[in-house]
């Protein structure tokens, strides 16, 4: 079987056609940006034009490309299985205009108080025993802030879903440093705070809390040393030209997202967006083959919305290069997959589920360290 690297040699033929040329014969953005990443690895310095260039080319161009980045930079078979449990339902007090849970709109969604550690435990358990490897927990708030006795249960939920062996995430909203350091410690593994779209699309979303503040939020969790996971939402009724911007501010990073959950809007009624309407498969394959172009390494979520999703329609998501999934039947609020169809797609596509992975949270932890000496010895 040719490798991707083979691709690019110029001397291997197939029936009389040079495979380089077939690979060269294309010169879409996308073809020559997939090119550039598989020689020179992942990198910060996108310009604005060069990811809208990516995002325009040809959709079955995009497409390939996304490929064939896919399949260098991963295992292309393994796709991960998170579970994400609303730990915390409703009674938010922001207004994010999608959002079931904002405590503004009337959906129906009643406030909850923190779910018990004994009934997120279980919850867990049964997503591992399921296949899932990583599991997340979600909070309907603003921030952390004075919500000290919660904070303490929920650093207690993390360290014990770590026990079981499976990776954990967090979306709890805003986070100061010091609790992104004391999650860090409990043992998480990843930090989900989404920038949802643009940063001038962002206003006619969110009014209750600004994209600098998420960004800050975002540095908070890389700087301890916990694994970005940070995406956003299409068909909240931005422009393409948003899509690209999200994407933009993502990829320049200081670096990459491990994690880019891409979302399709679930409208829900009583929310602002309730009349949204539902977001192509394509308007999904571009915003995944471009993320997977210009963050190679990261991993590409098929986030909310894939409930409306064919088994056909993921498998194009699939092959332009998403490799993680969210499994159980319920995602926080909106409904998801069904478990059976899940596996059978698995199997059907030739699929493999991927290991939980702990390395380089070592690294990360001292590098974090040390960062943290070098903050105190200057100051
Ligand atoms: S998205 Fe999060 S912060 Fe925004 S209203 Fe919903 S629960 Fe609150």
């Amino acid at each position: 079987m040719l490798s991707i690297r083979s691709i690019f040699r110029p001397h291997i033929r197939l029936n009389s056609i040079t495979l380089s040329s077939l690979s060269y014969s294309s010169s879409s953005a996308a073809a020559i940006q997939a090119e550039k990443t598989i020689k020179g690895g992942p990198r910060n310095d996108w310009t604005r034009e060069e990811i809208k260039d990516v995002y325009d080319s040809p959709l079955l161009d995009l497409l390939f490309h996304g490929a064939q980045v896919h399949r260098y930079a991963h295992n292309f078979r393994e796709v991960q299985q998170c579970t994400l449990l609303s730990i915390k339902t409703g009674g938010c007090s922001e207004d994010c205009s999608y959002c079931p849970q904002s405590s503004r709109y009337d959906t129906g969604v009643k406030a909850q108080r923190l779910m018990t550690k004994e009934t997120v435990m279980e919850a867990a358990k049964r997503a591992k025993e399921a296949g899932s490897t990583r599991f997340c927990m979600g909070a309907a708030w603003r921030d952390t802030i004075g919500r000290k006795t919660n904070f303490n249960q929920i650093l207690d939920y993390v360290k014990d879903i770590r026990d079981l062996g499976m990776e954990v995430c967090c979306t709890l909203g805003m986070l100061e440093k010091q609790q992104a350091t004391e999650l860090k410690k409990a043992g998480l593994t990843a930090y989900n705070h989404n920038l949802d779209t643009s940063r001038e699309y962002y206003p006619n979303i969110i009014t209750t809390r600004s994209y600098d503040e998420r960004l800050e939020t975002l540095q908070h969790v890389r700087e301890a040393g916990i694994n970005v996971c940070s995406g956003g939402i299409i068909g909240l009724g931005e422009a393409e030209e948003d899509r690209v911007g999200l994407l933009h501010t993502l990829a320049t990073l200081p670096t990459h997202p491990e994690s880019v959950p891409i979302n399709a809007l679930v409208s829900v009624k009583g929310t602002p967006l309730q009349e949204q309407k539902p977001v192509e498969i394509w308007e999904m394959i571009r915003m995944i083959g471009t993320a997977r172009i210009v963050m190679p390494k990261a991993m590409v979520r098929l986030s909310a919305g894939r409930v409306r999703f064919s088994m056909s329609e993921q498998a194009l998501c699939f092959l332009a290069g998403a490799n993680s999934i969210f499994t159980g039947e319920k995602l926080l609020t909106t409904p998801n997959n069904d478990y059976d169809a899940d596996q059978l797609m698995f199997k059907v596509l030739g699929l493999i589920p991927k290991a939980p992975s702990f390395s380089g949270e070592e690294d990360k932890a001292c590098e974090a360290e040390q960062r943290q000496e070098a903050v105190s010895s200057s100051g």
